[in-house]
């Protein structure tokens, strides 16, 4: 049984005391959609000890968005990975395509980021996806591969067990546009062939959750899906609402 996984991904987005309320909200609401759906959310990096105290007594989870690739030391600006888990975080969003278009973000910086999250206990959420020329160019499937080789076939057997993936097409994301589900079951079952060719049985238990202009009216199609287990929402998790509607979405 793969989890089942609802992560929002406040971005830069809400000041600290908003993101508390949104926090609140989340944990209010929770006890209205099914315990088999896992909450996790991943406010900026400033949010991060205000939120934990919003979630203790939950079982919402918590992320951050980044790590530095970095253990510690003279890099300033940075936030290491032992921080965040210092600070109560279990998860962290790594490869987004937003850190990878606006930041530089390449396969050899997420690497090192992927390792610095294992040595620290966190669960990476690895993003994959592809921009619309090579959606349009029929390559997506050669993007999301080269993805996953050349990070996620870089970590230990052990390691892979702890990993999230999340397939988020560039051009779904915060645009209005969503992939369909069927076009979100193709990518996610070609997603899971490819780990299964380096983990074997172990990719079926690897949850693969879908980012990309996820809402309430959409949520459920996709869930329904068989290789889709869950989402990593965006806009929609940051009004409490909607980010606990889209958990309402799981209907298996
Ligand atoms: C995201 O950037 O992770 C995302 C899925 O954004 P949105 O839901 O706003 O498209």
């Amino acid at each position: 049984m793969r989890k089942k996984i609802v992560a929002g991904n406040w971005k830069m987005n809400t000041l600290p005391a908003e993101g508390v309320e949104l926090a609140k909200g989340v944990v209010a609401g929770r006890g209205e959609v099914c315990s088999c759906v896992n909450f996790i959310v991943c406010p900026p990096f400033t949010h991060l000890a205000m939120v934990a105290e919003a979630l203790k007594g939950s079982d919402v989870e918590l992320g951050a968005q980044n790590c530095a690739a970095e253990a510690k030391g003279a890099y300033t600006g940075e936030v290491a990975a032992s921080m965040l888990a210092a600070l109560g975080c279990k998860y962290v969003i790594l490869g987004h395509s937003e850190r990878r278009q606006y930041y530089g973000e390449t396969s050899e910086t997420l690497n090192k980021k992927m390792a610095q999250a294992y040595a620290n206990g966190l669960t990476p959420i690895y993003c994959v996806g592809e921009n619309l020329d090579e959606r349009e160019a029929g390559k997506h499937f050669d993007v999301v591969k080269a993805q996953i080789e050349e990070v996620v076939y870089n970590l230990t057997e052990e390691q892979f067990k702890n990993l999230v993936i999340a397939y988020e097409p560039v051009w779904a994301i915060g645009t209005g546009k969503t992939a369909t589900a069927d076009q979100a079951q193709e990518i996610h079952a070609y997603i899971r062939k490819v780990l299964a060719d380096k983990f074997g049985a172990a990719a079926a238990e690897c949850p693969i959750l879908y980012g990309g202009s996820c809402k309430p009216s959409n949520a459920a199609e996709i869930f329904a899906k068989e290789d889709v287990d869950g989402g990593l929402i965006g806009g929609a998790a940051l009004k409490a609402e909607d980010f606990l509607a889209i958990g309402k979405g799981f209907q298996k």
